[in-house]
């Protein structure tokens, strides 16, 4: 049985007033779900979310982190702090930190080590952008980005690593993948982990979509096989459409 996940990435949302009153929403109304369910609050709301979901089911993780453990990296956050303050996962990989804030494979590689040495949990995101679909790469792609981030690591680390396909063109756009879509590439993705590692390991991974996941369209695109659950941006900042999604299992 794999874990089935719904993860909120508010992104560059909430201040703190917002982020308390959408928690207590979220406390008052969140349907029942088997899904387990964390939400991504940015850095300056993220003890405050801590403290309050404390006792809840609900997971309070980081969007980034940086790779190095403290020092001269002013305006970066370390593992070490996350912890600190109770939070044991962090999203990695999202492509708007690829896009904007120049994050390679490469950094993301030291981001991964550095996060499974402080023994935190990952949500690795990867995915390919609309011209390498357009191309016929898109598997390429994933699988490159996989490759170079992600296979190092000992196979006995991968207990820590959920994983996010999130192909570029589908986030904040409105055009989702369809769940053909979906299906087809996480299915890839667990080929081509099998392949490098084993199948036991691969079949043990889950594997979120990300990209425009909406209440009309997550039940769908949860029900196919390979596909664990999602990472949502725009829909989780409302606590209604967040929790229908979450419920969509
Ligand atoms: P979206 O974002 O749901 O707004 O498309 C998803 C994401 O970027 O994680």
């Amino acid at each position: 049985m794999r874990r089935e996940i719904v993860a909120g990435n508010w992104k560059m949302n909430m201040d703190l007033a917002q982020t308390e009153s959408l928690i207590d929403e979220l406390i008052r109304t969140l349907p029942e779900t088997k899904a387990e369910v964390m939400i991504a609050p940015t850095f300056t709301s993220l003890y405050r979310a801590f403290q309050l979901l404390r006792t809840h089911k609900i997971e309070v993780v980081a969007q980034n982190m940086h790779f190095e453990e403290s020092g001269a990296y002013t305006g970066e956050i370390s593992a070490g702090m996350l912890k600190s303050i109770g939070v044991n996962t962090v999203i990695l990989g999202h492509s708007e930190r690829r896009a904007y804030f120049g994050e390679t494979d490469e950094i993301l590689a030291k981001k991964v080590n550095t996060a499974l040495e402080q023994e935190m949990e990952i949500i690795f995101c990867f995915g390919e952008e609309l011209e390498d679909r357009k191309s016929g790469n898109h598997f390429k792609v994933v699988a490159s980005q996989l490759k170079n981030a992600l296979f190092h690591l000992p196979a006995d680390q991968w207990k820590n690593i959920i994983l996010a396909y999130e192909p570029v063109w589908a986030i904040g756009t409105g055009e989702t993948a369809s769940p053909e879509q979906a299906q087809e590439m996480h299915e890839f993705i667990r080929k081509t982990i099998a392949e490098v590692y084993n199948d036991d390991l691969a079949q043990g991974v889950s594997i979120l979509y990300g990209g425009s996941v909406k209440p009309n369209n997550a039940a769908e695109i949860f029900s196919k096989p390979d596909v664990d659950g999602g990472l949502i941006g725009g829909a989780s900042l409302k606590a209604a459409d967040f929790g229908a999604i979450a419920s969509a299992f």
